[in-house]
């Protein structure tokens, strides 16, 4: 293929056939503007509406532009005439199909970046695999300072964690603290070096989080919400050299372009996650992928250190937005208003099936609408993380209270909506923005459990909030959950497991998504949950040339073998680097 040389190159035609496949071919010479023609494909052309699908056979690139300038099919005038230009290059993909590229409507980038670098535990079902898992990590890296995991999975040890299990599993001489990130990462379970070296035993609740603690008030490990979130997080992103953070950055971008993704909603940007961002792109120019971030607000213990952190995010988006810096930008503020169910951190209006307790969210709605309007006075966007029905009613509560349709707020999750409440999130035109790979039937084991079988009977309602005309936005929430994005469609139309093939358990199939209207929901709608549906997320003229190549039959009980063989961004294909 062409891309590659082109790129250094980009004034002058090869005259020679290269060889890679033999399925370019290259036009004399040109020194306009030289377009690149993806023919013989099956090109996903989503109408806007309810996205019915339809496929066009050709798209025209403009790499100068790294704009599309033409869909159709071979024998559109403006697709032959391209093919015809000089020093154009023609490119036949073989009957792929060519999607726009995805754009996860809500991950986490230096976290994913980190945890592609931890231990990560997820495959152990047990407290004896947690521990046996960790110390032969610890045997393998001797010289880490931390023993650092994530993955844990909570019904693999049934809230019944404590440091001590964590002690003792390093190598002779050694007794490093180990840190171990929650699936969900709304905990932290640490072990007792761990404990000590933040200083937890002299410690506070901080609002909106819980310290666990034994009989005599000493801390027993585990660290929720918003303790995991303002202390542990904080604390070991101070630990990491500068040299570090970049590591993680380049790994998550490398990560994310490899899958597919161009562009990516970042859905708790803080101070330590910008500055990383800055330095990546102050040493290598702008970011490969376009990244809008959501600027996360902890609540604090007076209102006005709570409306300060807004206040950063408005000065950030005065210089970082749609106009000044549209692939790297502050979109909005994030707030998180409850836990995750498995935890039983959610706020469910009936309590907990299992104990018959309930929780509260974090939020009151008197602490929550001075933010939510000084932030929507400002143009902001709000995203208000809601799991538990009783703070979805609240997060929708509120929105209607700041009574903005057009400022796109948006609730994340959504896993428990109350059925009365489904209809009023398209009425009130605020996204559903919903990460299918947490309905996976293999992580949801204790659900019923928890929550019992009727409620259990409703949950992750996403074709009910499209069909009351709300917005979709698709993600994965990575690092909760696995990023691969064909996986993500796998569960958002099968609604069966992505994580083990021969389970056939399915989480309400009444809700599932056509795969044109998931494929919509992960580019286009991702795209649109952020104001940028005018350059990404479809192959439309005009809008940014990102897209993706994919081997793949079009069903949606294949997309585990289906596969992303190709990502261009603004035209010129990035992955994979010849
Ligand atoms: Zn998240």
């Amino acid at each position: 293929m062409h891309s590659p040389l082109r790129r250094l190159l980009p004034f002058i035609c090869l005259s020679i056939s290269v060889a890679a496949s033999g399925i370019s071919t290259c036009k004399g010479t040109n020194t306009s503007s030289m377009p690149t023609v993806l023919h013989n494909g099956r090109v996903f052309v989503a109408a806007d509406g309810d996205a019915p699908q339809h496929f066009a056979s050709a798209i025209v690139l403009d790499p100068g532009t790294g704009k599309i300038t033409h869909v159709g099919n071979e024998t559109d005038p403006a697709i032959v005439k391209a093919k015809a230009a000089p020093g154009a290059v023609v490119h036949d993909v073989q009957g792929r199909v060519v999607l726009p590229g995805f754009v996860d409507g809500h991950m986490h980038l230096c976290q994913t970046g980190a945890g592609l670098q931890k231990l990560n535990i997820r495959p152990s079902k047990n407290l004896g695999e947690i521990q046996a898992a960790i110390r032969a990590w610890a045997a393998e890296h001797p010289d880490l300072p931390r023993i650092l995991c994530q993955g844990w999975f909570h019904p693999s040890t049934d809230g019944n964690e404590l440091a001590t299990q964590l002690d003792g599993l390093d190598v002779p001489g050694q007794n490093r603290p180990v840190y171990i990130d929650a699936e969900d990462m709304h905990s932290s379970w640490l072990n007792t070096a761990a404990l000590e070296e933040l200083g937890v035993a002299d410690m506070q609740d901080p609002p909106g989080g819980h310290i666990r603690r034994g009989p005599d008030g000493k801390p027993t490990g585990v660290m929720e919400e918003t303790a995991a979130l303002g202390i542990v997080w904080p604390f070991l992103a101070n630990k990491q050299t500068a040299e570090e953070k970049q590591q993680h950055v380049q790994a998550a971008l490398d990560a994310y372009i490899a899958a597919g993704y161009t562009g990516v909603i970042d859905m708790a940007m803080g101070e330590e996650d910008w500055a990383s961002l800055q330095q990546y792109r102050k040493e290598h120019g702008e970011l490969p992928i376009w990244v809008a971030a959501h600027w996360l607000i902890l609540p604090q213990p007076s209102s006005e250190d709570t409306l300060r952190q807004v206040d950063r995010a408005i000065e950030l988006q005065s210089q970082y937005n749609r106009t000044s810096s549209p692939r790297f930008r502050i979109t909005g503020i994030k707030i998180v208003a409850d836990g995750v169910v498995d935890a039983c951190t959610a706020a469910m209006q009936e309590p907990y099936s299992h104990n018959n307790q309930s929780v509260k969210p974090m939020w009151t709605r008197e602490a929550l609408e001075p933010v939510l309007r000084r932030a929507d006075a400002a143009g902001l966007q709000i995203a208000i993380h809601a799991i538990g029905d009783a703070t979805i009613k609240l997060a929708i509560d509120g929105l209607e209270a700041v009574g903005n349709p057009a400022g796109r707020h948006r609730i994340e999750h959504l896993e428990t909506t109350a059925p009365e409440d489904v209809p009023r999130l398209g009425a009130l035109g605020i996204t559903a923005s919903v990460q299918a790979v947490h309905l996976d039937p293999a992580g949801m084991t204790a659900w019923e459990k928890l929550l019992g079988k009727a409620r259990c009977g409703h949950v992750f309602p996403y074709a009910a909030f499209a069909e009351h005309g709300a917005a979709l936005a698709l993600g994965t929430d990575s690092p909760t959950a696995p990023y691969a994005p064909l996986a993500n469609l796998y569960v958002a139309t099968t609604r069966k497991s992505a994580l083990e093939r021969n389970n056939t358990a399915q989480t309400t199939p009444q809700f599932a998504l056509s795969l044109a209207a998931a494929v919509a929901a992960a580019t286009r709608g991702s795209a649109r949950s952020c104001f940028a549906e005018d350059r990404a997320g479809q192959l439309q003229p005009g809008r940014e040339a990102d897209l993706v190549l994919v081997d793949m039959e079009w069903d949606a009980e294949k997309l585990l073998d289906a596969k992303v063989a190709e990502t261009w961004i603004r035209g010129k294909k990035i992955h994979p680097v010849a």
